[in-house]
């Protein structure tokens, strides 16, 4: 069976990682989670002190973008993705609110966004891999074989970020996280480079009243017309 890119791209929080991850596994494919890059870029900035109140030290960071070492392993146990900076697991610190708060704006930065762009289609090279993100349908794999554009209400994604906090004992304020849900929409939407929009050939999933068995079957069928036609 041949080998295909799958490139999952949509809106904050609408479940594009968990639904990518599980993709991936049940038909065997590697999964990169591109967001959890720029959160690492956003976490290597804010541990070295490049952001002063609302301002990015942009001279610094270009300075060391090359340097930002991140990368993937598999958690034996979980089968899930963790992701490493300069080799320190970050995996639960990417996912906090505060660096939510900052990651758009340092995803919006020209030079970071090449230099993730680069890496992120080195990953793809061999293909066989699921990606989500924002840009992956449009930029960085423009030729992929399937993609996904995902979108879900506003209200539904925040209520699936509060429930992800508080499942994992942090503290969470629904107000506060649906304002932060609008606003990376706005701050994606909108930036010059790679603004988030749907690809001319995604495929448009609506999963606000989808379980995840039917998001999944709908996407393996998918999957399954692709791969087998040729
Ligand atoms: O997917 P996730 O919400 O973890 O991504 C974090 C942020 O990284 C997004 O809000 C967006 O600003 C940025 N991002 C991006 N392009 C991607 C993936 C994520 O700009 N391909």
């Amino acid at each position: 069976m041949r080998k295909i890119i799958i490139a999952i791209d949509g809106f904050s929080s609408c479940g594009k990682s968990t639904m990518a991850k599980a993709l991936a596994r049940n038909i065997g494919y590697l999964y990169f989670d591109s967001g959890a890059m720029y959160r690492a870029v956003a976490l290597f900035c804010m541990k070295n002190e490049l952001i002063k109140g609302d301002n990015i030290d942009k001279e610094a960071l270009l300075a060391c973008i090359k340097d930002i070492n991140i990368t993937f392993e598999v958690d034996p146990e979980t089968k899930n993705s963790i992701t490493f900076l300069n080799g320190k697991n970050v995996e639960h610190e990417i996912r906090s609110l505060e660096v939510s708060q900052f990651v758009s704006k340092i995803a919006a930065i020209d030079f970071v966004r090449e230099e993730m762009v680069n890496r992120q289609r080195e990953m793809g090279k061999a293909k066989g891999i699921v990606m989500d993100g924002r840009d992956i349908g449009t930029t960085v794999f423009p030729n992929a074989e399937l993609k996904v554009f995902v979108t879900a209400s506003a209200e539904v994604r925040a209520q699936r970020r509060y429930d992800e906090l508080t499942a994992r004992g942090d503290k969470a304020d629904f107000n506060e996280i649906l304002e932060n849900v609008l606003q990376r929409d706005h701050i994606d939407q909108t930036r010059e480079i790679s603004p988030l929009k749907r690809a001319d050939d995604a495929l448009l999933l609506d999963n606000s009243n989808l379980t995840r068995e039917e998001q999944m079957n709908w996407l393996i069928e998918q999957f399954n017309k692709l791969t087998q036609e040729c």
